[in-house]
Protein backbone atom coordinates (compact mmCIF):
# COMPACT_ATOMS: atom_id res chain seq x y z
CA UNK A 1 0.00 0.00 0.00
CA UNK A 2 1.19 3.40 -1.29
CA UNK A 3 1.53 6.13 1.55
CA UNK A 4 -1.73 8.16 -0.63
CA UNK A 5 -3.90 4.85 -0.66
CA UNK A 6 -3.48 4.49 3.05
CA UNK A 7 -4.23 8.28 3.92
CA UNK A 8 -7.40 7.78 1.90
CA UNK A 9 -8.21 4.71 4.09
CA UNK A 10 -7.57 6.24 7.15
CA UNK A 11 -9.70 9.19 6.08
CA UNK A 12 -12.48 6.93 5.30
CA UNK A 13 -12.61 5.26 8.71
CA UNK A 14 -11.98 8.67 10.13
CA UNK A 15 -15.10 9.92 8.30
CA UNK A 16 -17.00 6.54 9.25
CA UNK A 17 -16.55 7.26 12.89
CA UNK A 18 -17.33 10.76 12.53
CA UNK A 19 -20.54 10.30 10.79
CA UNK A 20 -21.32 7.53 13.52
CA UNK A 21 -21.19 10.24 15.95
CA UNK A 22 -23.08 12.48 14.29
CA UNK A 23 -20.22 14.81 13.49
CA UNK A 24 -18.68 16.33 10.27
CA UNK A 25 -15.54 14.82 8.97
CA UNK A 26 -14.19 18.22 7.95
CA UNK A 27 -14.11 18.92 11.20
CA UNK A 28 -11.51 16.69 12.21
CA UNK A 29 -7.69 17.18 11.54
CA UNK A 30 -5.51 14.42 10.24
CA UNK A 31 -1.77 14.62 11.44
CA UNK A 32 0.69 12.27 9.84
CA UNK A 33 3.10 11.49 12.58
CA UNK A 34 6.50 11.37 10.35
CA UNK A 35 9.34 9.98 12.81
CA UNK A 36 11.94 8.06 11.46
CA UNK A 37 10.06 8.26 7.45
CA UNK A 38 12.52 10.53 5.74
CA UNK A 39 11.76 13.33 3.34
CA UNK A 40 10.93 11.65 0.01
CA UNK A 41 7.74 10.10 2.70
CA UNK A 42 6.55 13.38 4.06
CA UNK A 43 6.67 14.88 0.29
CA UNK A 44 4.27 12.12 -0.20
CA UNK A 45 1.92 12.11 2.34
CA UNK A 46 1.68 16.40 1.60
CA UNK A 47 0.88 15.92 -1.80
CA UNK A 48 -1.93 13.23 -0.98
CA UNK A 49 -3.55 16.24 0.97
CA UNK A 50 -2.49 15.42 4.65
CA UNK A 51 -3.62 18.48 6.86
CA UNK A 52 -0.23 18.74 8.98
CA UNK A 53 2.82 16.48 9.87
CA UNK A 54 4.38 15.82 13.46
CA UNK A 55 7.69 15.42 14.53
CA UNK A 56 8.80 14.02 17.92
CA UNK A 57 12.46 14.68 17.69
CA UNK A 58 14.32 18.16 17.04
CA UNK A 59 17.04 17.26 15.65
CA UNK A 60 15.41 14.79 12.65
CA UNK A 61 13.06 17.83 12.35
CA UNK A 62 15.32 20.16 11.76
CA UNK A 63 17.50 18.19 9.23
CA UNK A 64 13.84 17.53 7.65
CA UNK A 65 13.47 21.37 7.76
CA UNK A 66 16.13 21.85 5.93
CA UNK A 67 15.46 19.43 3.03
CA UNK A 68 12.47 21.03 2.69
CA UNK A 69 10.11 17.75 3.96
CA UNK A 70 7.40 19.54 5.36
CA UNK A 71 6.27 21.89 2.18
CA UNK A 72 2.83 22.58 1.97
CA UNK A 73 1.25 21.36 4.71
CA UNK A 74 1.51 22.87 8.32
CA UNK A 75 4.46 21.34 10.90
CA UNK A 76 3.78 20.18 14.71
CA UNK A 77 5.93 18.89 16.83
CA UNK A 78 4.24 16.62 18.53
CA UNK A 79 7.27 14.56 21.45
CA UNK A 80 8.59 15.57 24.65
CA UNK A 81 10.35 18.65 24.53
CA UNK A 82 13.07 19.49 26.22
CA UNK A 83 13.28 23.32 27.11
CA UNK A 84 17.30 23.48 26.18
CA UNK A 85 15.73 22.62 22.14
CA UNK A 86 12.73 25.10 22.62
CA UNK A 87 14.75 27.62 20.44
CA UNK A 88 14.83 25.00 17.76
CA UNK A 89 11.45 24.53 17.56
CA UNK A 90 9.23 28.03 18.26
CA UNK A 91 8.30 29.97 15.70
CA UNK A 92 9.41 27.23 12.86
CA UNK A 93 5.93 25.00 13.49
CA UNK A 94 2.58 26.04 13.48
CA UNK A 95 1.76 23.88 16.80
CA UNK A 96 3.86 22.76 19.64
CA UNK A 97 1.31 19.95 20.82
CA UNK A 98 3.54 18.63 23.81
CA UNK A 99 3.39 21.84 26.05
CA UNK A 100 3.06 19.63 29.40
CA UNK A 101 4.82 21.54 32.23
CA UNK A 102 5.03 25.21 33.84
CA UNK A 103 8.27 25.65 32.62
CA UNK A 104 8.02 24.71 28.83
CA UNK A 105 5.30 27.43 29.01
CA UNK A 106 7.48 29.68 30.54
CA UNK A 107 11.43 29.12 27.95
CA UNK A 108 8.25 29.16 24.92
CA UNK A 109 7.14 32.67 26.13
CA UNK A 110 10.72 33.46 26.71
CA UNK A 111 11.87 32.56 22.98
CA UNK A 112 8.78 34.32 21.38
CA UNK A 113 8.66 37.23 23.09
CA UNK A 114 12.37 37.26 22.19
CA UNK A 115 11.82 36.89 18.11
CA UNK A 116 8.13 38.97 18.48
CA UNK A 117 6.05 36.16 17.70
CA UNK A 118 3.27 33.99 19.24
CA UNK A 119 3.31 30.65 19.42
CA UNK A 120 0.37 28.31 19.09
CA UNK A 121 0.31 25.53 21.48
CA UNK A 122 -1.61 22.44 22.72
CA UNK A 123 -1.84 22.01 26.60
CA UNK A 124 -0.79 18.07 27.17
CA UNK A 125 -3.00 16.30 30.02
CA UNK A 126 -0.70 12.97 31.55
CA UNK A 127 -4.30 11.55 31.65
CA UNK A 128 -2.86 7.89 33.26
CA UNK A 129 -0.85 10.24 35.96
CA UNK A 130 2.25 8.13 34.08
CA UNK A 131 5.30 8.96 36.35
CA UNK A 132 7.29 8.49 32.78
CA UNK A 133 5.14 10.85 31.01
CA UNK A 134 5.29 14.56 30.62
CA UNK A 135 2.06 16.37 30.90
CA UNK A 136 -0.35 18.17 33.38
CA UNK A 137 -2.55 15.97 35.62
CA UNK A 138 -5.93 16.77 35.48
CA UNK A 139 -6.55 18.81 38.20
CA UNK A 140 -3.16 20.91 37.18
CA UNK A 141 -4.72 21.81 33.75
CA UNK A 142 -7.55 24.98 34.72
CA UNK A 143 -4.08 26.32 36.43
CA UNK A 144 -1.57 25.70 33.84
CA UNK A 145 -4.29 27.30 31.02
CA UNK A 146 -4.58 30.49 33.23
CA UNK A 147 -0.35 30.89 33.27
CA UNK A 148 -0.71 30.16 29.32
CA UNK A 149 -3.47 33.02 28.80
CA UNK A 150 -1.61 35.09 30.99
CA UNK A 151 1.34 35.33 28.32
CA UNK A 152 1.28 37.12 25.38
CA UNK A 153 3.49 35.63 23.37
CA UNK A 154 1.44 32.01 23.67
CA UNK A 155 -1.83 31.14 21.76
CA UNK A 156 -3.85 28.04 23.01
CA UNK A 157 -5.54 26.41 20.80
CA UNK A 158 -6.42 23.14 23.18
CA UNK A 159 -5.17 19.87 24.28
CA UNK A 160 -3.53 16.80 23.68
CA UNK A 161 -3.11 13.36 25.23
CA UNK A 162 -1.89 10.23 24.73
CA UNK A 163 -3.55 7.76 27.00
CA UNK A 164 -1.54 4.73 28.92
CA UNK A 165 -0.38 2.20 26.14
CA UNK A 166 -1.41 -1.02 28.25
CA UNK A 167 -5.33 0.24 28.64
CA UNK A 168 -7.42 -2.03 27.05
CA UNK A 169 -10.16 -0.79 24.63
CA UNK A 170 -12.73 0.17 27.35
CA UNK A 171 -9.92 2.11 30.06
CA UNK A 172 -8.65 3.57 26.91
CA UNK A 173 -11.89 4.89 25.85
CA UNK A 174 -12.43 6.02 29.39
CA UNK A 175 -9.35 8.01 29.41
CA UNK A 176 -10.66 9.92 25.54
CA UNK A 177 -13.60 10.52 27.66
CA UNK A 178 -12.56 12.15 30.77
CA UNK A 179 -9.99 14.23 28.32
CA UNK A 180 -12.99 15.75 26.23
CA UNK A 181 -14.75 16.38 29.36
CA UNK A 182 -11.79 18.46 30.52
CA UNK A 183 -11.59 20.29 27.01
CA UNK A 184 -15.31 21.30 27.12
CA UNK A 185 -14.54 22.12 30.63
CA UNK A 186 -11.76 24.60 29.97
CA UNK A 187 -13.11 25.51 26.81
CA UNK A 188 -16.21 27.23 28.28
CA UNK A 189 -14.58 28.78 31.71
CA UNK A 190 -11.61 29.97 30.15
CA UNK A 191 -11.97 30.41 26.04
CA UNK A 192 -15.03 31.19 25.63
CA UNK A 193 -15.34 28.33 23.54
CA UNK A 194 -12.82 29.48 20.85
CA UNK A 195 -10.95 26.06 21.58
CA UNK A 196 -10.47 24.42 18.31
CA UNK A 197 -8.07 21.11 19.29
CA UNK A 198 -8.73 17.80 20.64
CA UNK A 199 -6.13 16.22 20.18
CA UNK A 200 -5.93 12.41 20.60
CA UNK A 201 -6.16 9.19 18.61
CA UNK A 202 -2.95 7.17 16.97
CA UNK A 203 -2.93 4.42 14.76
CA UNK A 204 -4.54 1.87 16.78
CA UNK A 205 -7.93 4.02 18.35
CA UNK A 206 -8.19 7.08 16.20
CA UNK A 207 -11.43 5.84 15.24
CA UNK A 208 -12.26 5.69 19.24
CA UNK A 209 -11.20 8.85 20.10
CA UNK A 210 -12.94 10.59 16.93
CA UNK A 211 -16.05 8.78 18.73
CA UNK A 212 -14.82 10.57 21.91
CA UNK A 213 -14.68 13.99 20.57
CA UNK A 214 -11.25 14.42 18.82
CA UNK A 215 -11.29 16.95 16.47
CA UNK A 216 -7.35 16.31 15.58
CA UNK A 217 -5.55 12.89 15.48
CA UNK A 218 -2.22 11.84 15.20
CA UNK A 219 -1.32 8.99 12.98
CA UNK A 220 1.83 7.38 12.50
CA UNK A 221 2.36 3.47 11.33
CA UNK A 222 -0.99 3.42 9.41
CA UNK A 223 0.18 5.96 7.13
CA UNK A 224 3.73 5.34 6.77
CA UNK A 225 3.95 2.08 7.64
CA UNK A 226 5.68 0.39 10.80
CA UNK A 227 8.62 1.70 12.09
CA UNK A 228 11.89 -0.16 12.20
CA UNK A 229 13.94 1.15 15.24
CA UNK A 230 16.92 -0.61 15.18
CA UNK A 231 18.03 -0.47 11.20
C1 LIG B 1 4.51 8.37 16.96
C2 LIG B 1 3.45 9.20 17.55
C3 LIG B 1 2.11 9.08 17.13
C4 LIG B 1 1.65 8.08 16.10
O1 LIG B 1 1.86 6.77 16.51
P1 LIG B 1 1.31 5.53 15.63
O2 LIG B 1 0.92 4.51 16.63
O3 LIG B 1 2.42 5.13 14.75
O4 LIG B 1 0.15 6.04 14.86
C5 LIG B 1 1.17 9.90 17.71
N1 LIG B 1 1.49 10.79 18.67
C6 LIG B 1 2.76 10.95 19.08
C7 LIG B 1 3.04 11.96 20.13
C8 LIG B 1 3.77 10.16 18.56
O5 LIG B 1 5.03 10.30 18.99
Amino acid sequence: MSIAENIARVRANMAEAARESGRNPDDILLVGASKMNDTAACREAVAAGIDALGENRVQEMVQKLAENAYEGAPLHFIGHLQRNKVKQVVGRVALIQSVGSLELLEEIEKVAAARELTQDILLEVNIGREEAKSGFFSENLTAAAEAALAKSHIGVRGIMTIPPADADREENMRYFQEVQALYVDINTKLFHNKLEYLSMGMSGDYADAIRCGATMVRVGSAIFGARHYHE
